[in-house]
């Protein structure tokens, strides 16, 4: 079994779920008392919210360039940044390290290829939303057209995102604000909606919506240890 990296802490409150994964997983598939092997650096989700709203994205690669380092030093085999925004900085990480970083919006893509499905909509926060590092990636590499909600409904998602879900607060009216900007995306032709940030899955579940949706901390987790247990 490879060793997992996990960068985390963006917030604690997904990593917690990453780390139940991950071990649930190949407890499942391994049996017994097997566990998976791995180690997380997980950072004060303050400074990072602070360096991401006031847009210093270079500090914040070099904090990512950082913990990726440390733990390949630490003996890690493969990298894995538990939040799809950080992901921004993907490429810039991968460049100064020797050890693969298993990318979240490649595995997410897989799965959209996997139900065929050719338009889907992206929820996340406003970073993930609006610039092209993760959008992009999935229209360019896979030909999977992405839309997004419009400005008003994405500073929704993400004033939910960093004002609650980050924090642990899960609230029926927020929960019911999701699941209307879900339906206008629907109306637009989506026909599966990624939910682009690690805390969102603490929310919305698959029964709230009926079309696929895509647990991207989950779909991450699993990607994960599949690439952990391969010969
Ligand atoms: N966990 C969230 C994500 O997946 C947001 C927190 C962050 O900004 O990293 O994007």
């Amino acid at each position: 079994m490879k060793t997992i990296g996990l960068i985390g802490g963006m917030s604690w409150e997904s990593s917690l779920e990453y780390y139940r994964m991950i071990n649930e997983l190949v407890k499942l598939e391994l049996g017994d008392l097997h566990s998976c092997k791995s180690i997380m650096y997980s950072v004060d989700f303050a400074e990072i919210e602070l360096l991401q709203h006031n847009s210093q994205w270079e500090e914040l690669s070099d904090i990512m360039i950082h913990a990726a380092s440390s733990l390949e030093k630490a003996g890690a085999d493969f990298i894995v940044i538990c939040t799809n925004t950080m992901h921004k900085m993907a490429d810039d990480v991968q460049n100064k390290i020797s050890i693969p970083l298993l990318h979240i919006a490649d595995a997410v893509s897989n799965e959209i290829i996997g139900m065929r499905l050719k338009k889907v909509a992206l929820l996340g926060t406003r970073f993930t939303m609006s610039q092209d590092f993760y959008k992009g990636r999935i229209k360019d590499k896979y030909g999977i057209d992405v839309i997004v909600p419009n400005e008003e409904d994405k500073n929704v998602i993400h004033d939910v995102i960093y004002k609650e879900l980050v924090k642990g607060i899960f609230k029926e009216s927020s929960k019911k604000k999701y699941i209307e900007i879900i339906q206008k995306l629907i109306e637009q032709g989506a026909e599966g909606i990624i939910l682009g940030c690690t805390e969102i899955p603490l929310l919305i579940k698959q029964q709230d919506v009926n079309i696929p949706i895509f647990d991207t901390a989950s779909i991450h987790a699993r990607a994960a240890v599949k690439y952990a247990l391969e010969q």
